[in-house]
C-alpha cells in the first residue's frame, strides 16, 4: 500500500506539492490526471524516494519516506517506476537489459535471472525478442521491455509516468493492454496518464491534480460523470 499524508514539496520558493494526501490500498489502480505542471510527476517521484519532501510523510510498502532514515535501495526494489522514455541500454539485447539489475542488485545467478526474464517478457508479449537490440524494436516494444525490466524485480507497487505519451497512436494500445493485464493481476499501481478512456475503464480511482493539490478523487464513473469543480470540468472538456 501507499499512503501520502499532507506532503509538501518545494523547489526554492515554488511550492510544487501543497499538502497532498492519498491512499492506495493493495491492488488499487490509481490514475492521476491534471494539466501540465500540476505536480503529477513530482508526486510519483516522491513515492519512489527520487525527491526529498519538505513536510508531511509518505509510507510505501512498509517504508517511511521523509524522516531521513529511509533505506532507498530497499524501497526502490519494492517500487518500480517506468517513465515516458524507456532508457534501455542500447548495446545490450532485450534479455540482458532485463537481467542486468537482477544480477547486479539482487545478486541472482544468470540461469535464474534468465528464467525470470523469460517469464516477464512473456507477460508483456515479447518472448520472441530476447536477442533483439533496442534499436531493432518499435517504441511500443521498447516500452514493454522497460515494463518487463521493472516487473523482473518483483515490485509490490508500480508507478507509471505517461508511459504511452511518446508513442504513435497505433503502438499505444499494446502498452495499455500490458498495463490493463497488470492491473487485472492485482498489482498496486499509480499511473499518470492522458488516456482518459483507459483511466475510465481500468482505474479503481482517479485523482485530479491542480496547482500541486488534489482537487478531486473518486471512482472514475463518479469523477468523469459528475465533476465537482470548474477546473475538472474544464480539464475533461479539453
Ligand atoms: P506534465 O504533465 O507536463 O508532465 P506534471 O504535472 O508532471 O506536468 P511536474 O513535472 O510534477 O508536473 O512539475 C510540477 C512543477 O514543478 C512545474 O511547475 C515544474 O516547473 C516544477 N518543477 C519540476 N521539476 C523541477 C525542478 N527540478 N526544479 C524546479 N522546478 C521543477
Ligand atoms: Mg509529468
Amino acid at each position: 500500500a501507499v499512503e501520502l499524508h499532507e506532503v509538501c514539496k518545494t523547489y526554492g520558493d515554488t511550492a510544487v506539492l501543497n499538502g497532498v494526501s492519498l491512499v492506495a490500498r493493495k491492488g488499487s489502480v490509481i490514475a492521476i490526471i491534471g494539466r501540465s505542471g500540476s505536480g503529477k510527476s513530482t508526486m510519483l517521484r516522491c513515492v519512489n524516494g527520487l525527491e526529498t519532501i519538505q513536510s508531511g510523510r509518505i509510507d510505501v510498502a512498509g517504508h517511511r519516506i521523509g524522516d531521513g532514515r529511509t533505506n532507498l535501495r530497499m524501497l526502490r526494489q519494492k517500487v518500480g517506476i517506468v517513465f515516458q522514455g524507456y532508457n534501455l541500454f542500447p548495446h545490450y539485447d532485450v534479455l540482458n537489459n532485463v537481467t542486468l539489475a537482477l544480477r547486479l542488485v539482487k545478486k541472482i545467478s544468470r540461469t535464474e535471472a534468465e528464467e525470470i526474464a523469460a517469464r516477464v517478457l512473456g507477460q508483456v508479449g515479447l518472448a520472441e525478442k530476447l536477442r533483439a537490440r533496442p534499436s531493432e524494436l518499435s517504441g511500443g516494444q521498447q516500452q514493454r521491455v522497460a515494463i518487463a525490466r521493472s516487473l523482473a524485480m518483483a515490485p509490490e507497487i508500480m508507478l507509471f509516468d505517461e508511459v504511452t505519451s511518446a508513442l504513435d497512436p497505433e503502438l499505444t494500445g499494446e502498452v495499455l493492454k500490458v498495463l490493463a493485464d497488470l492491473a487485472g493481476s492485482g498489482m498496486t499501481m499509480l499511473l499518470v496518464t492522458h488516456e482518459m478512456a483507459f483511466a475510465q475503464n481500468i482505474a479503481t480511482e482517479v485523482v485530479f491534480m491542480h496547482g500541486g493539490k488534489i482537487w478531486e478523487s473518486g471512482p472514475p464513473s463518479q469523477l468523469f460523470a459528475n465533476p465537482q469543480t470548474a477546473e475538472l470540468r474544464k480539464f475533461i472538456s479539453q
